[in-house]
């Protein structure tokens, strides 16, 4: 093994949150696979053509590169939705290969009926309206306008969707918000078909919205971490369980990211461990040192926080996260020897971690700490 990690994703936890959203939306409502951030760090390559087998029919990526990976590793064509990042060179190569995707400027509209042109093909966009995040959508005062031009490029310019996002719908903390823009985005779709603007697909929900919000479900929702087997937050995850008095996560984790014990040594209680004075031993100590640190994508606000799984028990980390390595405290795990399977996300034993469950993290930690994970860890499918 030349490297100090690797990454193993379940096809059957895939097929069992998959099966788990598709009961939350029902047979009428199409699921988009988001797979922006590498695949939320499960690497594109490897996910997109297990998805791909698990039934997903249409993705959702933040950038051209992206959708790019994903249709190079496909092995039979599927839909692919760009919702961020297109340049106008791209755009042509979009149309192109039937890749949708979303508009949310007037100028990108008009980049794209002149690419589709220049293709003699049409483009399919989705529109994204402004309800209430002020991220991307067109604003309200923008809407004659881009209607008018929906109408005078229908030629070369297919309305696909019409679409929105929620500002942070996993938190109640924003249920007004999220609230005030769904009704924004009603009153907008309704001036839309007023004006014989007939999108084919209207979408709005993430796995958020989706859980919380049966009403953003429409025709499409977009769903990310979910599929992964992360819920969106904390308290997301409670609210769902007690509402459905359940014990067990009907979700499953895909990821499992191991390492190996590289060393061992004990510690004089009193002793500081790694840089500074961050952690002083309270007793006497064995440490394991485990080759990952932050610049394998362990965050260092793990540092003192983060645990581990080491023959199926629970190691904490003792001081701070280093740029290759990290040492976890294994005072307790009798037995522990070098070379010992290290669990740094996902399960071993019965035991699982998963970021969020460091309680006192934000929520949010899950997702950067999954998209953060290197493209060059090695990742392989197990079934
Ligand atoms: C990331 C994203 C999603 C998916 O969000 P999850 O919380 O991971 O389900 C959906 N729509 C848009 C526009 C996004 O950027």
């Amino acid at each position: 093994m030349f490297h100090s990690s690797y990454i193993e994703i379940s096809k059957s936890a895939l097929h069992n949150n998959i099966n788990f959203i598709k009961q939350q939306i029902g047979p009428q409502v199409q699921l988009s696979s988001v797979i922006k951030g590498n695949a939320y760090g499960h690497g594109i390559e490897v996910f997109g053509p297990l998805a791909q087998d698990c039934g997903i029919t249409h993705f959702a990526v933040f950038s051209a590169d992206e959708a790019l990976r994903l249709q190079e590793s496909l092995p039979s064509p599927a839909t692919i939705m760009i919702m961020g990042f297109l340049d106008n060179p791209e755009l042509e190569w979009a149309i192109q290969h039937d890749i949708e995707f979303f508009v949310f400027e007037p100028e990108r509209l008009l980049e794209a009926a002149k690419a589709a042109g220049k293709a003699g093909k049409k483009a399919k966009v989705h529109i994204e309206l402004e309800t209430g995040m002020n991220r991307t959508g067109f604003d309200p005062a923008e809407l004659h306008q881009l209607k008018e031009m929906l109408h005078e490029h229908r030629q070369y310019v297919q309305l696909q969707g019409l679409c929105t996002h929620y500002a942070g719908a996993e938190s109640s903390e924003n249920h007004h918000r999220i609230l005030a823009q769904q009704k924004n985005f009603l009153a907008l779709r309704k001036s839309f078909q007023e004006s014989s603007l007939t999108p084919s697909q209207i979408h709005t929900a993430c796995s958020a919205a989706m859980m919380g919000y049966t009403d953003t479900h429409m025709d499409m929702v977009r769903v990310g971490i979910m599929q992964y087997g992360f819920w969106p937050s904390p308290e997301m995850y409670t609210d769902y369980m007690s509402r459905n008095d359940m014990q067990q996560d009907p979700l499953k984790l895909l990821i499992n990211w191991k390492s190996s014990i590289m060393s061992l040594k004990h510690v004089p209680q009193g002793d500081y461990i790694g840089y500074g004075a961050s952690y002083q031993a309270p007793r006497d100590m064995k440490i394991a040192v485990i080759p990952v640190g932050y610049a394998w994508g362990y965050s260092r606000s793990l540092s003192n926080q983060g645990q581990v799984l080491i023959q199926g028990l629970k190691a904490g980390v003792v001081g701070i996260v280093n740029m290759n390595v990290m040492m976890v405290d294994v005072t307790d795990i009798p037995g522990v020897q070098k070379g010992n399977e290290v669990v740094l996300l996902g399960k071993q034993g019965d035991q699982s971690i998963s970021v969020a469950s460091f309680s006192e993290l934000s929520s949010q930690l899950n997702y950067e700490l999954l998209t953060r994970l290197p493209l060059n860890i090695p990742r392989f499918v197990v079934p």
